[in-house]
């Protein structure tokens, strides 16, 4: 028998690494989540996949669901005998009206558990480089709505005591009454001279923050528009020293990745790493071949090849993969020779317990052939070519001129990704993306196809190109696109580092120690 449970989880402020651990089991165990808009949707990707997804966000004025109805909905799923676990920004009770939804949980007999989040007074100050308590500066630290009603004849904020009797204070849904805000605090005895910040975004790569006094602030911030909060208080100082998250080497860059939807996560979290906002555009899709038969009958007859020779992960997984289905393993493959065109691949083979015989010192087909001369005679050997439809006939063609006997065969397609719409020509011609990457020549022509051939050259000058080698390079430039960001190593490592040696370095002290790369 199920049985029903409601959780009302804190998401924490927006970094989707700032969730607990209970939080995400939580998540995990749901069979419907009905999430705010302050919540991370990254958050969402650990669902199980049959999970019910209900948005009731409140935005500004626009609400898709008033609070009684979220109320009801909650009771609702839960008398299904469902498990339900409700997701809302920074902690459940901090400004969230967790309370209130826990209190009509328990009118109905609905059990139910609350887990704590990182409320954004906390977190969002601490990306700005600022912590809100410090021995040297205060020992009190206040969390207020912003969002009273200023010309409420009484207030339920004690301007009188706030205003001097705590030391940092922070203002949740204050952005609208600003002026009202800093009006009470100087009116009521804090100084006009108190430093003040407004942070919008807080703990993401949008993340703002604008810094000021009591007295400059409104000003200083008059363009920036929820969700924002606003923190008062000597500590504001410590900025100057603590800023780490604003002053990541990417912070700031807006960067496309066009690889394929399953392989695009390793490359944007190392961007991410970086404080990179990553946008994923998937030119590319993995596919089944046309037709199967081919490596079927190439596996069937694996004991004749004396090499393997993998040139993407891709094929790698194409193979083993198959090889499982036709109800082998790896003890088939015994004696025959493994090589791995470069470490991704080769990690790739790995993962299937199998070690690599021969990796090139450079990551492309020519350095491939080179490396199998030095280890191998070519001549009257047998390699079998596990590869992609659309592969360059370099290395096949290579290794037959040098004697030997090559299977060249289809292990999986690449076809059109299907990105989201999200005008990315409008946003390069905006200004706001700055790095567009390509990892390999099929991502350079899908792009080329989905934002339209004659569109592309223009592009040049409004954002920069990054490729992950010289084949890929060569490609892009043959479409008109000028590459100016170079991996010297061609992986995804390597563009990493090219990327960040092309972005030029905030301002360093000598004798910080320098981040890893990678
Ligand atoms: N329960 C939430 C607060 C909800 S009230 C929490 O504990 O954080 C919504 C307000 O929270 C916003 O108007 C803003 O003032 C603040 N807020 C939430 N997330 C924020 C973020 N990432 N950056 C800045 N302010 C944020």
């Amino acid at each position: 028998m199920k049985c029903s449970m409601v959780y009302l989880v804190g998401a924490g402020p927006g970094d989707p690494g700032l969730i607990t651990v209970k939080g995400l089991e939580c998540i995990k165990k749901a069979d419907v989540l009905i999430y705010d808009y302050l919540v991370n949707v990254d958050l969402l990707k650990v669902a199980k996949p049959n999970a019910e997804f209900i948005y009731v966000g409140k935005q500004g004025g626009a609400h898709t669901l008033e609070q009684e109805e979220i109320n009801d909905l909650i009771v609702k799923k839960a008398m299904e005998d469902k498990i339900v676990t409700r997701l809302k920004g920074g902690d459940p009770y901090v400004f969230g009206r967790g309370g209130e939804e826990a209190l009509v949980l328990r009118e109905n007999h609905v059990p139910f558990e609350v887990v704590p989040g990182i409320t954004a007074a906390i977190a969002s100050p601490n990306y700005a480089g600022i912590p809100v308590t410090h021995r040297d500066f205060t020992s009190t630290f206040g969390l207020i709505t912003g969002h009273e009603d200023p010309t409420k004849d009484t207030s339920s904020i004690d301007w009188a005591k706030i205003s001097t009797g705590i030391g940092t204070l922070a203002f949740y849904m204050g952005i609208k009454n600003l002026p009202h805000i800093t009006e009470q605090l100087m009116k009521h005895g804090r100084s006009k001279d108190t430093p003040v910040a407004v942070i919008r975004w807080g703990t993401t790569p949008q993340q703002k923050t604008v810094i000021g006094t009591l007295d400059t602030i409104v000003q200083k911030a008059k363009d920036i528009k929820p969700p924002a909060i606003t923190i008062v208080g000597e500590v504001v100082k410590l900025r100057d020293q603590l800023n780490w998250f604003e002053t990541k080497p990417l912070f700031g860059k807006t960067i496309v990745v066009t690889r394929s939807r399953e392989q695009a996560s390793e490359f944007a979290d190392q961007l991410c790493e970086h404080g990179a906002q990553v946008i994923e555009f998937p030119t590319i899709e993995i596919a089944k071949p046309e037709t199967i038969q081919p490596l079927d009958e190439a596996i069937n007859n694996i004991q004749s090849y004396n090499w393997l020779v993998f040139t993407s992960i891709n094929g790698v997984d194409a193979f083993f993969q198959r090889l499982l289905e036709l109800g082998r393993d790896i003890r088939d493959l015994r004696g025959i020779k493994v090589c791995a065109i470069g470490p991704a691949t080769e990690e790739g083979i790995k993962k299937y317990y199998i070690k690599v015989d021969c990796r090139p010192p450079k990551f492309v087909a020519e350095s491939v052939v080179e490396e199998l001369k030095r280890v191998t005679a070519i001549k009257n050997e047998k390699f079998l070519l596990p590869r992609a439809d659309i592969a360059r006939s370099f290395l096949p063609e290579e290794l037959q001129k040098l004697g030997g006997k090559v299977t060249d065969l289809v292990a999986y397609k690449t076809i059109m990704g299907h990105p989201r719409n999200i005008n990315l020509v409008d946003k390069i011609k905006d200004g706001d993306i700055h790095i567009i990457t390509f990892t390999s020549s099929s991502t350079v022509r899908n792009f080329a196809e989905i934002i339209g051939e004659k569109n592309i050259a223009a592009l040049n000058g409004h954002v920069q190109f990054a490729s992950i080698g010289p084949i890929t390079t060569q490609t892009a430039e043959e479409m008109g696109l000028r590459v100016t960001i170079k991996a010297n190593e061609y992986t995804i490592p390597g563009l990493v580092s090219a990327i960040l040696e092309s972005t030029t370095s905030k301002k360093e002290n000598p004798k910080d120690f320098k981040p890893c790369l990678s």
